[in-house]
């Protein structure tokens, strides 16, 4: 089976083709394409929903074909359209619903609409070391932040989440009070390598709830309080309090996640998300896990944050686990808000 996946639930549009033999072989990823509307958004500090909606519109179609190209593949072979439903920007969202399903209709193929956070909890199946259920799931993005039990193809149950904030939020709102533009996770991080993590202390929010539950709204507000203490030296400082402010969100996510492995018993994790991308993150896990024999998986780094192949693998593994069927019918809803626990399989 050849699956076409269509990403466009926030500022990234995504192209990918995967490619499906069926039976437990793992999809393979024969082109994918993106756009990152990141520029256009960076002079209004964030998202802004309308142009967003218009520049997938813009894009879509040029990537579609730029995949289509670089896999040698006719979109008449395609077999199924796959495309992100929900959650995200309901404008943005109709957008990639609206082509998959005229695409759909005009090939006489069937669609089928992809949940986004199982797309990223499933990107690690495109890595070159991809993981085996079951596995604990600790999905890190810019709207998301979860410990979920993964048993396998839409088989998930969540152990916790954030209160508030997600952990890229925790990011970009601290990287955007110390003027390091949006999103400021990467540059953040970047700034951090040159800082002394333990140079101010900040909260470990609900780092000992007993629960595996987050929060990071508090961390935001130890950051500004501390930056506006700095005054005049901030500039100086501002690799320190970066430094630290990573170590908080990491110490957090770390912790969590070993506990989430003592309570489950399970021996495996799936890292997913944008905030995977980040590499504090990965060293100190990576550590934490080796000492108690756990394996850690991620996503390839460019397939972190958003990107059509992972809709189209996300696609691809539900197609091949009989799980759900893809649809003639193309009349397309999109879900803003859709829990990935509610999904089923
Ligand atoms: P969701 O998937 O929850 O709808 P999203 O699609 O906006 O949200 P992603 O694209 O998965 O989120 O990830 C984007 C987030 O990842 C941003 O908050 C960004 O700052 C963060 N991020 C990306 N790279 C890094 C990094 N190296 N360190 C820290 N954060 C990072
Ligand atoms: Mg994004
Ligand atoms: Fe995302």
């Amino acid at each position: 089976l050849l699956i076409l996946g269509i990403e466009s639930s926030c500022d990234e549009t995504g192209v990918a083709l995967v490619r499906s033999t069926g039976g437990v072989a793992v999809p393979s990823l024969l082109a994918h394409a993106l756009h990152s509307q990141i520029e256009m958004h960076q002079a209004y500090g964030g998202v802004v929903p309308e142009l967003a909606s218009r520049d997938h519109i813009r894009r879509v179609l040029p990537l579609t074909e730029a995949v289509m190209a670089e896999a040698g593949q006719r979109l008449a072979d395609v077999d199924v359209v796959a495309y992100t439903r929900g959650p995200g920007l309901a404008g943005a969202l109709l957008v990639g619903a609206g082509v998959a399903c005229a695409l759909g209709a005009a090939l006489d193929k069937p669609v089928l609409g992809v949940h986004h956070l199982e797309g990223h909890l499933l990107s690690p199946f495109l890595s070159a070391d991809p993981p085996e259920f079951p596995f604990v799931a600790l999905l890190v993005s810019g709207g998301h932040t979860q410990l979920m039990r993964v048993d396998g193809v839409g088989r998930y149950e969540l152990l916790g989440e954030t209160i508030d904030d997600a952990a890229g939020e925790a990011f970009d709102k601290s990287a955007k009070l110390m003027g390091l533009g949006y999103p400021g996770g990467p540059a953040l991080s970047r700034l951090a390598e040159q800082g002394d993590p333990a140079a101010f202390k900040l909260p470990r929010p609900l780092l000992h709830s007993g629960n595996l539950d987050f929060s990071f709204a508090g961390l935001k507000t130890a950051v500004l309080t501390q930056a506006k203490k700095l005054g005049d030296t901030l500039e100086a400082r501002k690799p320190d309090l970066a430094a630290s402010t990573e170590a908080a969100i990491v110490e957090v996510l770390v912790k969590k996640t070993l506990t989430a492995l003592k309570q489950t018993g399970l021996k495996r994790v799936v890292v997913a998300g944008g905030v995977g991308a980040n590499r504090h993150l990965r060293a100190q896990l990576n550590a934490a896990c080796a000492q108690g024999k756990v394996r850690v998986h991620y996503p390839e780094l460019h397939l972190c944050t958003d990107n059509g192949a992972m809709i189209a693998m996300a696609a691809a593994m539900r197609l091949q686990a009989g799980q759900q069927m893809a649809n003639r019918t193309y009349a397309f809803d999109v879900k803003p808000r859709w829990p990935l626990d509610a999904l089923g399989g």
